[in-house]
């Protein structure tokens, strides 16, 4: 890591405890991956700021806050199953799969779901497995999953994904349209009842059918 940026990564790391994220876990695994890897070469000074930042094709990788906080939420647990839908930077998943057992994600952009998959190689990730396609649908070959988390925000909680879930499994997922205020919804699957619980609000790129070959 270019040394310059540790000051700012520790001051990160207070910044989040301060607001609430307690999950040692989940802050030692944002202190070590290089957030700087997975952003665009001229903003790599601000891979420490508490902020969203612009990526490829339009999308943005989240704010540091909002990734401590939906994994702090998605209570992971290292024999756990995960799928992630929106891969964008890939950033998160790197997050989240230091803290499962098999991390799958899609992404419906091709020029992300490429650079993803050679970030993971360079940072010698080997146990996300990638999937080009609209996440909206899930992954029907790999359900059921122990936890699913979903980064785009959604105008509805999509069905086909809460079926993917096992029983007592978790899905976090940002609800509301782009002109709304949108919220970190929160579910939990009992049988078939899904308790629904409604956390903090946020602003995410929207989730969207079809895929997208070009940027
Ligand atoms: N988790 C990402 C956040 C990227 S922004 C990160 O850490 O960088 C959200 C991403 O969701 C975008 O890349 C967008 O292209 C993707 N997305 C939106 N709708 C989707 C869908 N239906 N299926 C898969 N990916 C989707």
């Amino acid at each position: 890591m270019n040394s310059n940026l540790l000051p700012k990564k520790t001051l990160l790391i207070e910044t989040l405890k301060a607001q609430g994220i307690t999950n040692e876990k989940v802050l030692e695994v944002i202190f070590d991956v290089p957030r700087e890897d997975f952003i665009p070469g001229y903003l790599r000074n601000q891979a420490y700021e508490n902020a969203a930042l612009p990526i490829e094709s339009g999308q943005t990788i989240s704010q540091p806050y909002i990734v401590a906080y939906m994994t702090q939420e998605l209570k992971v647990e290292k024999t756990h199953k995960v799928l992630e839908i929106g891969t964008g930077s890939g950033y998160q998943a790197v997050v989240l799969s230091k803290l499962c057992k098999r991390l799958f994600t899609i992404e419906r952009h091709m020029p992300l779901y490429k650079a993803a998959e050679e970030i993971f190689k360079k940072l010698r990730v080997y146990n996300i497995t990638t999937l080009f396609g609209n996440g909206i649908k899930g992954w029907k070959e790999q359900e059921p999953f122990d936890r699913i988390m979903v980064t785009a925000a959604g105008e509805d909680i999509p069905d086909e994904l809460l079926y993917q879930l096992k029983d007592g499994g978790i899905m976090i997922i940002p609800v509301g349209g782009q002109e709304e205020t949108q919220h970190i919804v929160r579910i939990i699957r009992h049988g078939d009842e899904f308790e629904v619980n409604t956390l903090l609000p946020v602003k995410f790129v929207p989730l969207l059918s079809g895929i997208v070959h070009s940027s």
